[in-house]
């Protein structure tokens, strides 16, 4: 049994328990966080990596929404701008269309409005020739025209990844492959334990704590009856999201592209460098949220989707890389279409001394987190007769790689990506795909191939991904697996053609060196990556 007695266990460690961990752990707050695989692995390295207002919520009237992402997002620029990027997104508009192009102006003057006008740029609406040549490979039949407005793309998983880093740094003990099996309570009914398993080795442990907070994303409705809060009824209806990666050579973008479809969705084509991304569809699952991938008929939609806005592209499923899927935790019931549930969040107080929040969208996670650590100390403060908590402070702290730039926004990435080009001697592109992943801790996974210029060779020849990036994931992001490293940390498994299949032993060996693998766990671990890949890929085998 661990000595200390938390103040907060938080169970689950994507973006919401990863922001309620660095909250309350920056509130002076006693923490543990416990995630039953690796941080982030869930619905939080699976979204489209927006971090936005929600055009789509403007055409459902929930300007609430609208404003709190718009506000979170200028928060997220501002404490993560190596992070936290703005793009330029073109929407464009076709004769017959529902909405027309008057309707779509409008909207993004609301748009920019509830932003209250902090965006990089002002929404503008191009028609004719200059519309055209904004990106040539979209359809220009009955085009009226693009309208062109900003919003954010980030890395999710690493999103997460820094909040846990940070919660660490200011004291919080995190534990990925850690699931939370019971919650041992005293006579009265209160919680004062959390009981859980290491998953790779079996060690059982039991966390003392004061509350406890619920943050298990899609797998809430399953773990609250087995914890034993509250019965069967449901919180949550899941609905599943796809996304499929081609070669940007067979999809050639350079803006973001919002795609009105046919059956009135929204769905984004988005510039990944050497890549393109197109996402997402939004279906009802039920199923076990850790099998969730994508089928044929997913890819088969997503294709027709892109190829309705890229008539000459003609995407077929063999033009996929690689493809996620993950479950949104939405709050709601089974009435009205899937992709009409709202993407609001709910915090519940539970007498038992324990907080559940669900629901919501990694823009907002740092307003859930603020929510639930304050409800949290609401319960600290009647059960323990603990004075109030000190106020949410992370409006205002930097995420860990953005600690220490000298300058801010885009100014400072750039900077970052000079200072690692002179001392490296890389690449351009692998100079800012460093300061663009890493802040200001690119400078020190660049360092690492002073001593050892091998560090500094590219894993896979089309990608700017580095060595070095391996061993800095190993030693110092918390990487226990193969997936661990491939998929969230350096994601070759989304990004490069043989899915990282190539560089897995060798990121094996590393692994191994560090953590003292035998070489039948090094084959097993193997094994587990390539079924991970193969499951990425099932759809492939459906066709
Ligand atoms: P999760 O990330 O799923 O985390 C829950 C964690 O709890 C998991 O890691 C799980 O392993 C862990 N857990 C469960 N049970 C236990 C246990 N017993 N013990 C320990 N740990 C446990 N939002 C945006 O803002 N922008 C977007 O562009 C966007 N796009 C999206 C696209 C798709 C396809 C999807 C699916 C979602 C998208 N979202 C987007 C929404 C956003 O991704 C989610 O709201 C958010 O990631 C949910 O985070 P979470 O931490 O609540 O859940």
């Amino acid at each position: 049994m661990s000595n200390t007695q938390f103040d907060i266990v938080v169970c689950g460690g994507g973006i919401t328990g990863a922001g309620v961990a660095r909250d309350a752990a920056l509130r002076g707050l006693r923490v543990a966080l416990l995630e039953q695989r690796d941080f982030g692995s869930g619905t939080s390295s699976k979204s489209s990596k927006l971090i936005h207002g929600g055009l789509r919520y403007l055409q459902q009237g929930n300007f609430r929404l609208v404003f709190e992402g718009t506000s979170e997002r200028a928060v997220q620029m501002k404490v993560a701008p190596h992070l936290v990027r703005p793009i330029p997104f073109l929407v464009p508009v076709y004769r017959g269309q529902s909405n027309g192009l008057a309707t779509i102006d409008a909207g993004l003057w609301l748009y920019d409005a509830l932003a209250l006008f902090r965006v990089p740029r002002l929404h503008r609406t191009y028609r004719g020739e200059r519309a055209r040549a904004l990106e040539p490979s979209l359809a220009t039949d009955g085009l009226r025209g693009i309208v062109e407005y900003y919003d954010c793309l980030t890395d999710d998983a690493r999103l997460v990844l820094e909040n846990i880093l940070d919660a660490k740094a200011l004291g919080a003990d995190v534990r990925s492959y850690t699931r939370v099996t019971e919650l041992v309570r005293d006579r009265d009914g209160r919680v004062v334990a959390v009981r859980a398993t290491d998953e790779l080795t079996g060690a059982v442990d039991e966390l003392a704590t004061k509350t406890v907070v619920i943050a298990a994303g899609p797998w809430t409705d399953t773990l609250l009856p087995e914890l034993q809060l509250g019965g069967q009824a449901r919180l949550l209806r899941p609905t599943k999201g796809v996304h499929m990666v081609v070669d940007q050579a067979r999809l050639p973008v350079t803006h973001a592209v919002t795609m009105f479809t046919r059956d009135k969705r929204a769905i984004f084509c988005l510039p990944w460098v050497e890549r393109t991304v197109i996402g997402t569809t939004d279906t009802d699952e039920a199923g076990d949220p850790s099998e969730v991938a994508a089928t044929r008929a997913d890819i088969d939609y997503l294709c027709d989707a892109a190829n309705q806005f890229f008539p000459a592209a003609r995407i077929t499923p063999a033009d996929v890389i690689a493809t996620w899927a993950g479950l949104r935790p939405l709050i709601g019931s089974e009435e009205g279409r899937a992709s009409d549930v709202s993407r609001e969040h709910q915090v519940i107080t539970r007498p038992e001394g324990v907080v559940v929040v669900a629901g919501g969208k990694l823009t907002t996670y740092r307003l859930m987190a603020k929510e639930t650590v304050d409800a949290a100390g609401r319960l600290l403060a009647a059960t323990n007769g603990r004075q109030r908590i000190a106020r949410c402070a992370t409006r205002d702290r930097p995420l860990p790689g953005a600690q220490g730039l000298s300058e801010t926004g885009e100014a400072a990435v750039v900077a970052v990506a000079r200072e690692v080009e002179r001392l490296a001697g890389v690449p351009a592109r692998v100079a800012t795909h460093l300061s663009q992943t890493y802040g200001r801790r690119a400078v020190e996974v660049a360092r690492r191939g002073t001593s050892n210029p091998s560090l500094l060779e590219r894993i896979d020849p089309d990608l700017p991904y580095v060595w070095a990036e391996v061993e800095h994931a190993v030693s110092e992001e918390l990487a226990r697996t193969i997936e661990d490293v491939l998929v969230r940390r350096i994601p070759l498994c989304l990004r490069s053609r043989n899915q990282g299949l190539a560089a897995a032993p060798r990121v094996a060996d590393v692994l191994g060196a560090a953590l003292g693998w035998s070489p039948e766990e090094a084959r097993r671990q193997r094994d587990a990556y390539e079924s991970y890949v193969r499951r990425t890929r099932q759809f492939a085998a459906a066709g």
